[in-house]
């Protein structure tokens, strides 16, 4: 067995920017075939497709809010079409919408379990019968140690990291049988878009906090998903790989 991705062609939610776009383009340098999915950003998008391509490896950017069922199901029809196969998918997409629970909104409630999970749910399930067809898959949903710990001003980000874990458990037992794995990897403090709107008082805490004392860089997220792709993880499914410094033992 090795890391090499050869031959595989792989879907990365929310690609164009921070953690998804650096999965992506590590899935190239393994020799992987990527598709990029996003919301808003086209040209980081494009900038990614045209950086898979100078690897050498096919790509894709696709505008699709991953909210959307009938939206994912045509996604992976289209690379299916393409490419003949889906073989990962890097369940990536996500936001934040911080608040009190006293202060929280519903719409902040409702849009952030909407994003964070339903959109798991939109691409495990329509990855299903397509990797059921290419006999095995890899589903690589991203969490967060959040998930695992809670966070005062999260509750409706944690509740959503915190449900990926239980879906991915419970798809991994479903389609266990079909040679189809499903894993969380679930980052602590890494330096993206996302982070960056914290303050510095914030940032430092988080520091303090992270036995290896610094943030994450999102290629370190990258490697774990790399390997989780990879043939290497073959005997894996329904596990939570914390990248995370040590955060949340
Ligand atoms: P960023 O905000 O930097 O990037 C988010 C990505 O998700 C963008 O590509 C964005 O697309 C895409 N996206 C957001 N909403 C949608 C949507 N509705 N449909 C499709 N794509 C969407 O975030 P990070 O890279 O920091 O985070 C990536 C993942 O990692 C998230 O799930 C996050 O919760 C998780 N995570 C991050 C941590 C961190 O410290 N940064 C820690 C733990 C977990 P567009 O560019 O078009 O907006």
């Amino acid at each position: 067995m090795s890391l090499s991705l050869e031959g595989k062609t792989c879907l990365v939610t929310g690609g164009s920017r921070g953690i998804g776009r650096a999965i992506a383009l590590k899935l190239a340098d393994f020799g992987a075939d990527v598709a990029v999915t996003y919301s808003r950003s086209a040209d980081a998008a494009e900038e990614v497709k045209a950086e898979i391509e100078s690897k050498g490896q096919k790509a894709k950017a696709i505008q699709a809010d991953a909210v959307d069922l009938e939206r994912a199901e045509e996604v992976i029809a289209e690379i299916v079409d393409d490419w003949g196969k889906i073989d990962v998918i890097v369940n990536n997409a996500g936001i934040t919408k911080d608040n009190l629970i006293l202060r929280m909104t519903e719409e902040q409630w409702d849009d952030v379990i909407t994003t964070n999970l339903k959109s798991i749910f939109n691409y495990s399930k329509a990855a299903a019968k397509p990797m059921m067809r290419n006999r095995g898959g890899s589903i690589i949903n991203i969490s967060s140690v959040v998930g695992i710990s809670g966070n005062a001003g999260q509750s409706n980000y944690a509740a959503s990291k915190a449900g990926i874990i239980g879906f991915t458990k419970s798809y991994a037992k479903e389609l266990a049988s079909r040679n189809i794995r499903a894993n969380v990897v679930a980052p602590g403090y890494i330096l993206t878009d996302m982070t960056g709107e914290l303050d510095e008082k914030v940032l430092e805490g988080i520091k303090a906090e992270t036995p290896l004392g610094r943030a994450g860089d999102a290629s370190e997220v990258a490697d774990a998903v790399v390997f989780l792709s990879s043939d290497m993880s073959s005997y894996i499914t329904g596990e939570v790989i914390r990248v995370d410094g040590g955060m949340a033992m």
